[in-house]
């Protein structure tokens, strides 16, 4: 059997350039290969402040944006999290497997907390193990998304050696464990910078990401707002901050020859950032544009996609449920 792969990302607004370099293009490497299954979830976006007007939107959103980056349904299982209910069920039974303690210390949850103190629910403590069951309930090896999910990765290991050591006799059909160990699937950008010189890109911090449909001008417009320097002080790159962000998204899109090019005008003291700017907008939107004119193609074939999404969602309750027959018998509930 191929071995499974297993993604998803939260419905709550576009794809930005971190979503598409951390874990859309890990995605995209593996679809040729194994058996993959790649969600929108739902389920985590609800966790944090939303509007359940424009959850649907949103959703579908995303899933526009995975077959606009080149998701192909032929290749890979495209599922919403909330259509495959086996998710929440086994999140349940693992939960009662997993220490609270643990949860409470994770740094997700932390910065969660921080960024909305008024919306600390338990969805939110919960998030790694539904994340955990996600990945499970399909038995994913690998999994495709940034570095800032490492944490949720441990937990997912630790709860599958849980549940080995607590309930698994072998897996009767292949002798192995029930859960193997996922690991994290690395791409080049694992860890895509705000441009707002601190933290990482994300979706719900304003002014820290370039998505995936903006056209050149909003590029350019996100990046002029991104701080900077005198450009004068010369020496060697700064490590963090507006400066060092910056550099990092041109090492991500540039030639090599022109991020070197850049990194000797500011060792030298006579960098001119907007040169800079314009070059990385003309380097970013380049990679966007194909993707761009591909979503506007499949913006308009709603019924084609509904239809694929659907058969889609009823295949992965298909192989969801193997996994929950197995769980629920070793857990003495059937
Ligand atoms: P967001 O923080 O923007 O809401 P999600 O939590 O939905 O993003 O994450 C979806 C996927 O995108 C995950 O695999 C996550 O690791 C990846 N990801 C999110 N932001 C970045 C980033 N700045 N750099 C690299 N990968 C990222």
């Amino acid at each position: 059997m191929k071995k499974r792969v297993y993604s998803g990302i939260r419905a709550t607004g576009r794809l930005h350039l971190g979503n598409y370099l951390g874990a859309v293009k890990g995605m995209l490497a593996l679809q040729d290969k194994y058996d993959c299954i790649f969600s929108v979830v739902d389920l985590h976006a609800i966790t944090t402040p939303y509007d359940p007007k424009t959850l649907k939107d949103n959703v579908r959103n995303v899933i526009l944006d995975f077959l606009a980056a080149g998701l192909d349904p032929s290749k890979c299982h495209l599922e919403i999290q909330s259509k495959v209910p086996q998710h929440m069920e086994l999140a349940y039974y693992l939960a009662t497997i997993y220490p609270v303690s643990r949860l409470e210390d994770l740094p997700t949850y932390k910065e969660k907390k921080a960024q909305y103190p008024k919306y600390i629910n338990m969805g939110l403590l919960y998030y790694p193990v539904l994340m955990a069951a996600d990945v499970l309930l399909y038995k994913g090896e690998l999994v495709p998304v940034g570095i800032d999910q490492e944490p949720h990765l441990e937990v997912m290991r630790e709860i599958a050696r849980k549940f080995n050591s607590m309930f698994g006799h072998p897996s009767t059909s292949s002798g192995s464990p029930t859960f193997p160990e996922p690991k994290r699937f690395k791409t080049p950008g694992e860890k895509v910078p705000s441009l707002s010189g601190a933290g990482k890109m994300s979706k719900s911090i304003e002014g820290s990401y370039i998505n995936l449909t903006d056209d050149f001008e909003t590029i350019k417009k996100r990046l002029a707002a991104a701080p900077t320097d005198s450009g004068t002080t010369g020496g060697p790159l700064p490590k963090e901050g507006g400066v060092a962000n910056l550099f990092a998204l041109l090492k991500l899109f540039a030639l090599e020859d022109v991020y070197t090019k850049f990194v000797q005008d500011y060792e030298k003291g006579n960098i001119r950032y907007s040169e800079l700017k314009e070059v990385l907008a003309h380097a970013i939107y380049g990679e966007l544009k194909p993707l761009q004119e591909k979503r506007k193609e499949l913006e308009e074939d709603t019924e084609v996609v509904d239809k694929m999404i659907e058969e889609s969602n009823e295949h992965c309750r298909i192989m969801a449920e193997v996994t929950m027959q197995e769980v629920r018998a070793k857990m003495g509930l059937i």
